[in-house]
Formats: structure tokens, C-alpha cells, sequence
């Protein structure tokens, strides 16, 4: 097999864990991390190490803190709001260091494509006094992965590996070195004052951690992923993805710039920043998300007491947020070849004028023609009507998933949402400060065991009036259907006890507990309305199959006959699967059959048939 490979960028951090040695890996799925983990459960009895999805990023940390401990080589993944719920044991652990190398995959979202936040975790990574590494294609990702290794053995922390979308998702030749099984024994656990943190140990920590951020910048000023090329007097400092961009935007005016690319910006390479400083006239910071690089260089240059102009998210150069583009940088450039009286770089009229480009029909966010999720939506729609007409407002908090959809139109159901495991605390809140309200909080199944279960013995404890609706479709099926602890499968695909979400929801207190197909839509609806109408903290399991995995022989048509053109079908339900021909609803081929037209269609228009 030739040793280059075409991979994505977060299949070839997998590879560069491997390649490092791993003997451990951890994590919890979440767009744009997840190949990682799915790479290495691909490969981990080839390679002989262990991996787990855990049940949330905190756990996994910390379980992959536990495996360092033992002195074993660990990598942990997650995206970048993960690392909010990571933050706790993040903090306490700069302090202690590890043992084995432990490396932090976090990716972040500039955008977002598929986020809540735009955070930056090179900024993580100054709060948290923990190294940050920033790759910009696939072959850097590789081998930034076994320097993280490195740096993280030699210097006993934890190092970040950052990445954005475009790095995880880009795909790109990757040259890889032989890889051979973990063959380095864990030396396992050995009893120390060093493991358990108290304020003694952090005060003893605090001075070599800070020590640390001088020696790791120096290592960094000599690092080979930070690097010049050009000889311009027209510098540009600039990172990941926007690396790429800078290039082809200044590729025909090459003379007029240098480039400093810093693949390894925390701590801040100063020796190596400086250097690059004193052979340009001015400095333009191209990076995306937070200004981290620029706020370094500002602070850099005031502590030389260096008088060069600085242009970048500051004064409005370069845009403070969202994701940047080979345009988006051309303009901010251009800006200032413009105040130089310098020509300015040339956009073509095209890349900028987009009228001449089709405009593609917008295809907003959908669940999928059959999703469970829908069924359970409407039939709370349906008896939040009801309750209206008694003065009553339903009240709907949801939560990160699939079923976030819910506020998409026509149902436009879901009132809140916030982050994971956020749904049943806010509607707890909600339904002590909002008098005649009626408060339903959705959650999947993965994201219950993820951060949902406080949030139930919460309720539980304080009495809230609200309804905990569990959409169990047996898989995490946002981020591609990974197990969880609901599903009797483990990541590497060994079966194990199945956690039985009305169990737990019992053993917490709530007395209230119902369990209904998400098939039968009569069923739901009856099911919702009693658990409404309970006071104090209900739930309901609503359980079915993610219809991207289980695929049904059935389908649904509509009898011309019969139908009466009311639309309900069309305009009540947002299924993909049912469209408007020649003024008539028509279902198309990619109905599942879930028949929840056919419930609610008045005239009995709807029938069930069996897929040719
Ligand atoms: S049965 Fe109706 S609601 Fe269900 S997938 Fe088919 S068209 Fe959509
Ligand atoms: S709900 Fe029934 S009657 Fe109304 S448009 Fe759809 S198929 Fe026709």
C-alpha cells in the first residue's frame, strides 16, 4: 500500500494518534469532531488500543484523564461547545499535569455550519494555561497530532489540537508512515500525592505551569509549523484555514508580502513573532473567529514598545465574525493597499457579482419524510391548542438534536433552546415565573444521558410542573448514529447493558412515567395531553426508529377521489415527502410510511400500501 492517502483531515488525526502510539481514546460526537472517534473505532483492534463514547465530553475528559494517569497514550474528542462542558476537569488538570501524553481533539465552527456558538478554543487554550496547535490541511493535522503527543509527554499537559469545519472536513493527500499496533505496555496507576488536587498542590502547580508558558513559547518561536515565506515588506500573520486563503489572495502580487503562519499559536510564539515584526513595514492578522493572534501581537509589540501599524479584526479590516473566504480576505487587504496608495489586489467581477449565478432553490433544515420526532411535534401542537381555549399557554423548551427541528415552519414549536441538556432546567424555570403556563421540555435520547438527568432530579427535587418528553429513537442520530448508553452497544460494537431511560426517570422520583410508540399518532396525542395536565413533573418516552436506519417497506398515497384539497397534509406538517402537483398534494417516492398524513387527514384520503 503507497503511503499517501487521501483523507479527511479528521480521519488523519486519527492516523497521527495511531501513528503516536494511542492506547486510549474517548469522546462524545458533535459536528465537525466525529470522524476522529469514528476512525479509531474503525481501526482499534488493528492497532490494539481502546476506545469509548462516553456519555458526555466531561466524562470522556475525565475518563481519559484516568487512562493518562495510568501512564497510558490518550486522546479525547469533542467539538468546541463540548469543551464547555469539558471545562471543569480542563481547569483543574492544567494544574496537576498528566502522565501519559493526553491530547484534547476540539473543533471549532467558524460560521457555524452546525453550532450554537462561534467560540474560539485558541482562546481556551490562554484561559487555560494548555497548548494549542492549529493545523491547516490534512498532512499538517497528522503531524501536528504526534507533536501534540510529543509536547504533552515531554512537558507532562494536556495539549489542544484545534481544528475549524474547513480543516476537518477539507480532504487532501496525506503522507503516512508505517503504522505499526500499540505495542508499549500501560504501566497503569501508581499511587501518588500528585493526583489529587487541593489548594496546597495548586499553589505548589500555579509557578511551574506559568514557567511552562515561557518554555513552550520558545519551543514554539523554533517550532516548523510557524513558519515565513516571502520576502515582502507587507507582513501577514495568519492561521488555519485563512493560511490557505491569504495565498491565493495574494498569489499574483506575491513581492508585495511576507507570511507568518502560525500552526502553533499558544503560547504565543514571541521570539518568532518578533523576529517577523522587525522585517515588515506593517502587519495585516488574518484569522478566523476570535482575534486571539491579533490581541497577542498587540500586547507583543506594546511590551517591546514596537510602533508598527496593525491591521486586522480591531479596525474593522477583517470581519469579526463568520467564516472568511478568499474574497473576504482580497477586501480586507485591498483596504489597506488602498490607504498605502498601493494597487489593490484584483477580485474578479464575477467572484463578487453573483447575479449571474442561478440562485439555487434555499433548502431549509427538515427533519426527514417519516421522523418520529414529527408525529410527537404535532400531536403536542395539537393539545397545546386545546389548552389555549382555556386560557392556557403550552410552553416548549428543546434541546440540542435532530429534534431542535422542531422550530422549524410549519410546526415552529420549540420556544427555547439553549445546549445540551438545557430543556427540562429551562422549562423548570419558566414554569415558576410564568403564571397559566403549561411547560413541555424535549430531549433525545442521547442528549438524557448526556446532561439531561440533573436537570430531571432537579425537577423532581423542587417540584416543577413540567413535562420531560424523551425522543427515543435509539441512536445519536445527528452527528451519524453513533451508540450510546440506551442502545446495549458499546463504540466498538460489543454489546452491553442497556440503560433503560423510564428506569432512570423512575429511580429519579418522577411518579408520572408513560411510555408510547411515536407510530401512533392518536396515541401520542392522548399520552401528551395527560402528562400536560399532571401537576408536577411528568414524562413520557416516546420511542421509535430513526428513519435513516431502519427503512420501511411502506409508504402512503393519496386517493384523488376522496381528498378534498384542505392542504393540512401539505401545510400542517412540513413533511418532505408530500409536495403540491398541479394544485393536488401528492406523497412521493421517499415516504416512509409513517402515516401521520394519514392520521390527520379528515377526509380518509390516505392510504397505507406496500412499496413496490
Ligand atoms: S406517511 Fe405522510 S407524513 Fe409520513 S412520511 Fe409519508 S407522506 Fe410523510
Ligand atoms: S389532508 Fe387529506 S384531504 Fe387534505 S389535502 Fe391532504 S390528502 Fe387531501
Amino acid at each position: 500500500m503507497s503511503n499517501k492517502h487521501f483523507l479527511m483531515g479528521n480521519e488523519a488525526i486519527a492516523y497521527g494518534a495511531i501513528a503516536a502510539g494511542l492506547q486510549f481514546g474517548a469522546g462524545y460526537p458533535g459536528t465537525p469532531s466525529t470522524e476522529v472517534m469514528e476512525t479509531l473505532i474503525k481501526n482499534a483492534k488493528k492497532y490494539n488500543y481502546y476506545v469509548e463514547w462516553s456519555t458526555n465530553e466531561k466524562v470522556a475528559l475525565e475518563t481519559a484523564i484516568g487512562a493518562s494517569f495510568s501512564g497510558a497514550s490518550s486522546i479525547v474528542t469533542m467539538k468546541q461547545v463540548g469543551l464547555n462542558v469539558a471545562s471543569d476537569p480542563l481547569m483543574s488538570l492544567t494544574y496537576l499535569g498528566i502522565k501519559g501524553p493526553l491530547v484534547l481533539l476540539v473543533t471549532d465552527d467558524p460560521g457555524p455550519h452546525s453550532s450554537q456558538t462561534e467560540q474560539d478554543t485558541r482562546s481556551f487554550g490562554l484561559f487555560s494555561n494548555i497548548p494549542v496547535l492549529d493545523p491547516s490541511n490534512s498532512q499538517e493535522a497528522y503531524e501536528m497530532t504526534k507533536y501534540a503527543f510529543e509536547i504533552s509527554k515531554s512537558y507532562e499537559t494536556p495539549v489542544i489540537l484545534r481544528t475549524t469545519t474547513r480543516v476537518s472536513h477539507r480532504c487532501d493527500d496525506v503522507v503516512l508512515e508505517e503504522l505499526k499496533p500499540s505495542d508499549e505496555n500501560i504501566e497503569g496507576f501508581s499511587k501518588s500525592s500528585r493526583w489529587a488536587i487541593f489548594p496546597k498542590l495548586t499553589a505548589e502547580r500555579h509557578p511551574i505551569l506559568e514557567k511552562l508558558q515561557k518554555t513552550l513559547s520558545n519551543e514554539f518561536s523554533d517550532s516548523k509549523f510557524n513558519f515565513k515565506t516571502g520576502t515582502g515588506k507587507i507582513g501577514i500573520i495568519t492561521s488555519g484555514a485563512s493560511y490557505h486563503y491569504v495565498n491565493e489572495a495574494i498569489s499574483n502580487n506575491k513581492e508585495l508580502f511576507s507570511v507568518l503562519k502560525i500552526g502553533a499559536p499558544h503560547p504565543f510564539p514571541e521570539n518568532k513573532v518578533i523576529e517577523f515584526t522587525n522585517e515588515v513595514d506593517l502587519i495585516l492578522v488574518v484569522e478566523e473567529l476570535d482575534s486571539y493572534l491579533e490581541d497577542q501581537l498587540l500586547q507583543l509589540l506594546g511590551k517591546h514598545g514596537i510602533l508598527k501599524p496593525v491591521y486586522g479584526k480591531k479596525n474593522n479590516i477583517f470581519p469579526c465574525c463568520g467564516e472568511y473566504s478568499v474574497d473576504i480576505v482580497k477586501i480586507g487587504i485591498n483596504k489597506v493597499l488602498d490607504s498605502l496608495k498601493i494597487q489593490k489586489l484584483e477580485i474578479s467581477e464575477k467572484l463578487i457579482d453573483k447575479t449571474d449565478i442561478i440562485s439555487l432553490p434555499v433548502r431549509p433544515p427538515n427533519l426527514c419524510a417519516g421522523c418520529m420526532h414529527r408525529t410527537v411535534f404535532y400531536a403536542f401542537k395539537e393539545v397545546s391548542k386545546e389548552l389555549k381555549k382555556y386560557n392556557i399557554q403550552t410552553i416548549f423548551s428543546g434541546d440540542i438534536g435532530c429534534y431542535t427541528l422542531g422550530n422549524a415552519p410549519p410546526l415552529e414549536l420549540i420556544d427555547t433552546c439553549l445546549c445540551m441538556g438545557a430543556g427540562i432546567s429551562i422549562a423548570g424555570g419558566i414554569s415558576r415565573t410564568t403564571k397559566n403556563s403549561k411547560n413541555v421540555a424535549f430531549i433525545g435520547d442521547s442528549t438524557f444521558f448526556h446532561s439531561g438527568i440533573p436537570a430531571v432530579i432537579n425537577a423532581v427535587y423542587n417540584n416543577a410542573d413540567v413535562t420531560i418528553a424523551v425522543l427515543d429513537n435509539r441512536t445519536t442520530a445527528m452527528t451519524g448514529h453513533q451508540p450510546h448508553p440506551g442502545t446495549g452497544k458499546t463504540a466498538l460494537g460489543n454489546p452491553t447493558k442497556l440503560i433503560d431511560i423510564e428506569g432512570i426517570l423512575k429511580s429519579c422520583g418522577v411518579e408520572f412515567v408513560k411510555t408510547v410508540s411515536a407510530d401512533d399518532f392518536s396515541a401520542c396525542k392522548e399520552i401528551s395531553k395527560e402528562a400536560i395536565e399532571y401537576n408536577g413533573p411528568s414524562a413520557v418516552v416516546f420511542r421509535g426508529n430513526c428513519v435513516s436506519i431502519v427503512k420501511s417497506d411502506k409508504k402512503c398515497v393519496i386517493d384523488k377521489n376522496k381528498c378534498i384539497n384542505c392542504k393540512i397534509c401539505v401545510e400542517k406538517l412540513g413533511c418532505p415527502a408530500i409536495t403540491m402537483n398541479d394544485e393536488i398534494p401528492e406523497i412521493m417516492d421517499n415516504c416512509t410510511g409513517c402515516g401521520l398524513c394519514k392520521a390527520v387527514c379528515p377526509a380518509d384520503a390516505v392510504i397505507e400500501v406496500t412499496k413496490q
